[in-house]
């Protein structure tokens, strides 16, 4: 019976990965320092060893796929990455076809950002029906959407990249290749370099100690201004609120979301909207990336 899942959630920091069944529940997880396959001279290799003792302990029959999550661009298809910033030498190769040849069963990707709004969307219960929209402020400012339950990747494959949308009158220059984009403001890397620089304190104590700072308070207001912009446009029921800098101590929430809502029109969405916080998991991704795969089955063939 082809029914489990293979799972791997490649982070800046750590990889986990595990086993998980039709019905999400996780059989098996496990974690190591993401370096590890990062220093993998071959990635396929590495990944196919970690991988093994799963493989011998269920048997190669008992999965129909491996499915991925990472913080990447890819392309439309979702099988080459494009720009991983956290682990060397994934770039412009296709992991997918790789593991797939390895393993001898269907492989699927996706970014890291839509992984997790699949999974808050399930976890939390809510109706997948309709917009939902995700805002993961940690380093950068991730976000995501899902459209009836499903992950909206765009044209290319490259939508939801609010961090990069541009802002009048700014050339600040962003790692993505292009001046002005409103993640310089609007990020945990900008709040590192506050806590740095001007405040001399560990980051994790910024709001803590240096909240009321103009400075610390207009990041806050770039995360809402990107957060406006996005619930402007799309209407989205609600907003799934996640990320480190959201989850780091005395994060101004209330202050976040009046200005969020400040900056939406009369009276909706301004009254309509309404936050949903991400849960803290640390099985979040492998189980996203279960997901996408379920909603993504029926494309390949095995
Ligand atoms: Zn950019």
């Amino acid at each position: 019976m082809r029914n489990l899942f293979l799972s791997v959630e490649i982070g800046g920091t750590n990889l986990r990965y595990g086993v998980v069944g039709q019905t999400l529940q996780v059989m098996e997880f496990e974690k190591e320092p993401s370096s590890f396959l990062s220093e993998a001279e071959d990635k396929g290799e590495y990944l196919e060893k970690l991988l093994q003792p799963f493989i011998d302990r269920y048997g190669r029959e008992a999965f129909c796929c491996i499915t991925l999550s990472l913080a990447s661009l890819m392309n439309r298809e979702r099988t080459v990455n494009y720009n991983s910033p956290n682990i060397k030498g994934l770039d412009h190769i296709s992991l997918v076809d790789i593991l797939e040849k390895r393993l001898g069963f269907p492989a699927f990707m996706e970014r890291d950002v839509n992984t997790a709004l699949l999974y808050e969307i399930w976890k939390s219960g809510m109706d997948s029906r309709g917009i939902v929209a995700g805002v993961f402020i940690g380093t950068g400012l991730g976000n995501a959407m899902c459209i009836d339950g499903k992950v909206y990747i765009g044209n290319s494959g490259s939508a939801c990249e609010l961090g990069h949308i541009p802002v009048l009158d700014f050339d600040g220059e962003c790692g993505c290749g292009k001046n002005g984009c409103i993640e310089l403001k609007a990020s945990g890397k900008t709040l590192a370099a506050l806590a740095k620089n001007k405040y001399g304190c560990p980051i994790e104590e910024i709001f803590s100690l240096h909240g009321e700072e103009e400075d610390v308070k207009a990041v806050v207001r770039a995360c809402a201004i990107a957060t406006a912009t996005e619930i402007t446009i799309l209407d989205p029921k609600c907003v799934v609120l996640g990320g480190g800098v959201v989850e780091m101590k005395d994060f101004p929430m209330e202050y976040f979301q009046r200005t969020v809502r400040e900056n939406l029109r009369i009276p909706y969405p301004r009254e309509s909207i309404y936050f949903v916080p991400a849960h803290k998991d640390p099985q979040a991704g492998i189980v996203g990336a279960v997901i996408n795969a379920q909603n993504r089955m029926g494309e390949k063939e095995y």
